[in-house]
């Protein structure tokens, strides 16, 4: 079996190089906190920068992006709105998905003790198909004022993202996994996902494998979310269901998303947010971007450096309570990057041999 993402590719005297895409709105401002944390940490990796352009007519900058990314294996990126509406410009953020075949997208939503949120002591892992579904980007107008738009739905791939999420729960010791459709209504692609899951489900009989109908599913999130444990689903669901778990945990700002294929990972935060309205503010919450890039670390296998950054975000959210505005605080951007930096200095003098 093939291993999802690959191995990190640029790797030099132990150092890596990553593609960076700060992307809009607030992205470059997150990407410099990134960059702080990461020196004061003393993290082994360079940054290639690769600006992605909103609002450009042609496609160069996203081949730019793509070109960059294949060369390094791994990536880390704000979002990027797509200005032009112009056909044949494509969502940057969909085509870099679907050009890298970025087939699944990891969600880990855990709560964390200091939010005070709608929630407490969630702990899910959405798992979802990444590159088709609804967002195949194949519209069209067939006569005026009809417009069709196509929801892919393939066996291959339905069954990449059904294995993923199995061999998940096994390797991170979870029971149940949860397959989200709405097979009942679109039964030829619905269906192919759930008939898909339930085969693979088959493969793992030490796994609980249970399904559950899309609306359904967003009533029981909000009314008792504490049942659900891995949940699969398409790309549309995906992302809706991604949107109602970060809300109940604390919002946009704090968890981070991982997108993996078979040869590269792309890491940002988890709703994948502009965040238009509150760029160069110093108001967003820079925790969302760094847990990406704790992600990143991970991946790369910088567990040391991974573990000190992410030790120091939880003390800063849970034990100091350094709150951005979305977290009900009145800390800005920067004092969380300041005190997540204090720990890490506290930390790398006392072990400054690693
Ligand atoms: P917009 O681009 O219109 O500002 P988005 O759709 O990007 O909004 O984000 C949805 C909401 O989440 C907005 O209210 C935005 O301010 C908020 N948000 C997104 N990212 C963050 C963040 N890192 N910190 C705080 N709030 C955020
Ligand atoms: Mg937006």
């Amino acid at each position: 079996q093939k291993r999802v993402s690959g191995i990190p590719k640029a790797l030099y005297g132990g150092r890596h190089t990553v593609t960076m895409l700060p992307g809009s709105g607030i992205g470059p401002e997150m990407m410099n906190y990134v960059k702080e944390v990461f020196r004061y940490a003393g993290v082994p990796v360079d940054f290639e920068d690769v600006q992605m352009d909103a609002t450009a007519e042609s496609n160069e900058d996203l081949e730019y992006a793509i070109t960059s990314i294949r060369r390094n294996g791994v990536a880390i990126k704000g979002n990027v709105e797509t200005g032009s509406m112009r056909r044949g410009v494509f969502s940057r953020n969909v085509a870099l998905r679907n050009e890298l075949d970025l087939y699944v997208n990891v969600l880990n939503c855990k709560s964390y003790p200091g939010v005070s949120a709608r929630q407490q002591g969630i702990d899910i892992v959405i798992i979802r198909q990444n590159t088709e579904g609804e967002y195949a980007m194949l519209e069209h107008e067939s006569v005026d004022g009809v417009v069709e738009s196509m929801k892919v739905v393939t066996s291959e791939n339905s069954e990449r993202v059904a294995r993923y999420a199995f061999e998940y729960a096994k390797r991170a010791g979870r029971r149940k996994i949860t397959t989200i459709h709405k097979a009942n209504i679109m039964k030829l692609s619905d269906g192919l996902f759930l008939e898909t899951s339930r085969k693979v489900a088959k493969e793992y009989p030490e796994i609980e494998h249970n399904d559950m109908i899309i609306d359904n599913c967003c009533m029981q999130l909000v009314s008792k979310p504490h049942q659900f444990d891995v949940m699969v689903m398409t790309n549309l669901y995906g992302t809706i269901v991604s949107n109602v778990v970060c809300g109940l945990v604390g919002g946009a700002g704090l968890l981070s998303g991982k997108n993996y294929g078979d040869h590269y990972a792309v890491f940002e935060p988890g709703t994948r947010n502009t965040g238009t309205s509150i760029a160069g503010k110093n108001i967003a919450n820079p925790i969302a971007m760094l847990n990406a890039a704790v992600d990143m670390l991970e991946h790369l296998g910088h567990k040391y450096h991974a573990e000190i950054i992410y030790d120091a975000i939880e003390k800063t959210i849970n034990e100091d309570r350094i709150h951005t505005p979305d977290l009900g605080g009145q800390a800005t951007s920067i004092d969380v990057v300041q005190n997540i930096i204090k720990h890490l200095q506290q930390k790398t003098r006392t072990s400054n041999w690693h």
